[in-house]
């Protein structure tokens, strides 16, 4: 799509809400989200205990393992870490069906809802907590129509309600179970979708270090493992999940805007997420000396894709719906 085009359609989006009242707002939020980060300095967590077995099976994201199997641009990845097993995020459901791709994966891959102990949101957007309809309810779900959640607890950084679930707010970094640890969320300023905190899962494994799971990473990788660095000692082991690289292509096109490249960057709807951007990502990440790389399609593109693949070579892991990731 030609930036002239991306620019007019911005243009007529701006017009439905005021652009000054916008920039505005993305200038005090920018400022604010710093003012947050510097002001958020936590001690390290000490003994957090850790876990023996850590697997990480997508079950929602842009790329399947088989044809069985649906993709879409979200993010759902069911989380086993020795006795404790989390679903993290919701996926997208974009034609707001019942059941959802998320439960028709599910149900494939032979998931249920029984064995799942508690639910992390990374943050709340319509892609992570279940679709638009959820988002303008101000709920998660795994589907357009009732599922029981069994009151199991949910952790979002930010009010967001199931009437099935239990839902708790995570302000400060918390252990959830032995060796599983959320981050915090981290502030960032969207221009057009407003204050988004965003929060990491972190898994400790023993005689290995801490595996990260991310959603979006609005945040930046950064910020999200200068994070991990205030809260631990142990080496990083693995980084899996979303770091939102939409460089030379966005999953998701809303009203003829390449909605990945335009809204949530953090930066001005004319200013784009760079191959240079992602060059240097890599090479903060790879100073750390990760294991296990694995980048999620769902808001990246495949340039960016090929880029980590590129650099981190037999540690990467392909990101598949349906291919476990054994750590
Ligand atoms: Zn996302
Ligand atoms: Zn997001």
């Amino acid at each position: 799509m030609s930036t002239l085009k991306d620019a007019t359609n911005i243009a007529l989006l701006g017009a439905a809400i005021p652009p000054a009242y916008l920039a505005l707002r993305f200038v005090r939020g920018r400022a604010r989200a710093e003012e947050v980060w510097r002001a958020s300095q936590y001690p390290k967590l000490g003994d957090i205990g850790s876990v023996k077995h850590l697997s990480i099976l997508p079950l929602i994201d842009w790329r399947t393992a088989s044809d069985e199997l649906e993709g879409e641009s979200g993010v759902s990845y069911l989380i086993r870490a020795d006795d404790t097993t989390i679903l993290f995020d919701m996926g997208l459901n974009s034609r707001d069906e019942h059941p959802s791709p998320l439960l028709r994966n599910m149900a494939r891959l032979g998931v249920s809802f029984d064995e799942i102990d508690m639910i992390f949101i990374s943050h709340n957007h319509l892609d992570h907590v279940g679709g638009m309809q959820h988002v303008k309810d101000g709920i998660f779900g795994p589907s357009a129509g009732y599922v029981n959640l069994h009151q199991m607890p949910a952790y979002a950084p930010e009010p967001i309600i199931n009437p099935s679930a239990t839902a708790i707010v995570v302000e400060e970094p918390m252990a959830l179970a032995p060796g599983v640890v959320s981050m915090a969320p981290i502030p960032r300023q969207l221009f057009f979708l407003g204050w988004t905190p965003e929060q990491s899962l972190a898994i400790n494994v023993e005689g290995k270090g801490v595996v990260l799971i991310i959603g979006c990473g609005h945040p930046t990788i950064q910020k999200i493992i200068a994070r991990k660095e205030m809260l631990f000692d142990e080496p990083l082991y693995g980084v899996i999940g979303g770091l939102h690289f939409p460089v030379t292509a966005s999953r998701s096109v809303r009203h003829g805007i390449p909605a990945q490249q335009v809204f949530g960057t953090g930066r001005w709807p004319w200013e784009r997420i760079t191959k240079a951007d992602v060059h240097e990502a890599i090479s903060f990440l790879y100073r750390r000396n990760p294991k296990v790389v694995s980048l999620s399609p769902h808001d990246s593109c495949d340039w960016s894709l090929s880029a980590f693949r590129d650099a981190f070579g037999s540690r990467y892991a392909e990101l598949l719906v349906g291919k476990e990731i054994v750590i």
